[in-house]
């Protein structure tokens, strides 16, 4: 399970373009996919492909030109919508990544289905998308050509559900899971989770990517915050923290938030509860690693389900930064 994200920066701009890069890997981006929107972006790509820490993917659009390049260009993969591609070109471009043993991502998406099957369906359905796929797919098993995945993208959480469950009924291909054009942070961490987890949970994808409108690299927290959901996989630190209530007698809002910022770079798992007050804090810190339960101006701080000391309030953070760079063996900036 692989987690993948986009670029958003002119791709002919390589070095912004690889600083955005360095900056998704090191948020836990592991496949990459960047616009080659002309000749001049897809001419960049081998220097991008040389710098970049992560698989690069070339995203296509229409000109079967920019596709031949980016593979002659050593691009890990191609992702190509076959619906905006003649059958010629499309095959040309399927030889050609064949010869160069590149991998290419079939994205299907409801606004490029073929004209038949929008008709037969009445409209851009689970079952329209799953059976454009499903052509596709068929029609480079002819050529010979069986270095794919295959993504099924609606904005629509139930028909792009759907429609991977179909795909996925009928075919062995690895499965790339999104909800495209999900908006902004939180309207996409919603979306995301629902379609993205809902299928992944079935055992459905292969890999996922959280589109958001901004920042790329906030895809990150959001898309393996779905994976450690499942218990599918995990990295860096888990924050368990209460909702408060009329017994909490610290700033916990501020204080989870420091720690979030301040531990978004540590890779190691682990639990943290951070607690308002006793009456759930040494209980929540049985299953952390380490845990804070909030007091009158000072709190208990707890280890593996033990409590170690009491600490004053002043103190909570730098005392969990020290405990967590022990734990993590990373060097945390206090
Ligand atoms: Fe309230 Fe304490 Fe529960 Fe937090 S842990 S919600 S402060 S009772």
């Amino acid at each position: 399970m692989a987690v993948q994200s986009m670029t958003s920066t002119d791709t002919r701009d390589v070095r912004a373009t690889c600083e955005q890069i360095g900056k998704l890997a090191g948020a836990g981006c592991e496949i990459v996919r960047v616009a080659v929107p002309d000749l001049e972006a897809a001419s960049v790509l081998s220097e991008i492909r040389r710098r970049s820490p992560l698989p690069i993917v070339a995203d296509i659009h229409f000109d079967d030109r920019l596709a031949l390049l980016a593979i002659g260009q050593g691009v890990d993969g191609i992702r190509i919508n076959p619906g905006n591609i003649p059958r010629e070109k499309f095959k040309d471009i399927a030889l050609a990544a064949k010869d160069r043993g590149v991998c290419m991502r079939l994205g299907i998406n409801g606004g490029s289905l073929e004209k038949d099957l929008l008709a037969r369906h009445g409209g851009p359905t689970a079952p329209a998308l799953a059976e454009s796929a499903l052509r596709s797919v068929a029609y480079l098993e002819e050529l010979g050509f069986g270095n794919l995945k295959v993504s099924l993208k609606s904005s629509n959480v139930a028909t792009m559900i759907d429609a991977c469950r179909v795909f996925s009924q009928k075919c062995d291909y690895p499965l790339h899971l999104g909800v495209t054009e999900a908006g902004t942070l939180l309207p996409s961490a919603i979306k995301s989770s629902v379609g993205i987890g809902i299928l992944l949970a079935e055992g459905i994808g292969d890999t996922i990517r959280v589109s958001v409108t901004g920042d790329p690299v906030q895809e990150m927290a959001v898309a393996w915050g779905i994976l450690r959901a499942l218990n599918l996989r995990e990295r860096g630190p888990e924050i368990i923290s209460c909702p408060t209530c009329g017994r909490c007698e610290i700033d916990l809002p501020a204080l989870v938030k420091e720690a979030e910022r301040k531990l978004a770079h540590v890779e190691t798992p682990l639990k943290i509860a951070l607690m308002g007050c006793v009456v759930n804090g040494p209980g929540e810190a049985v299953e952390a690693d380490i845990g804070i339960a909030g007091g009158k101006g000072s709190g208990m701080l707890f280890k593996k389900g033990r409590v170690v000391r009491k600490i004053r309030e002043s103190e909570f953070i730098p005392v969990l930064l020290a405990e967590v760079e022990k734990m993590a063996g990373k060097i945390i900036v206090h």
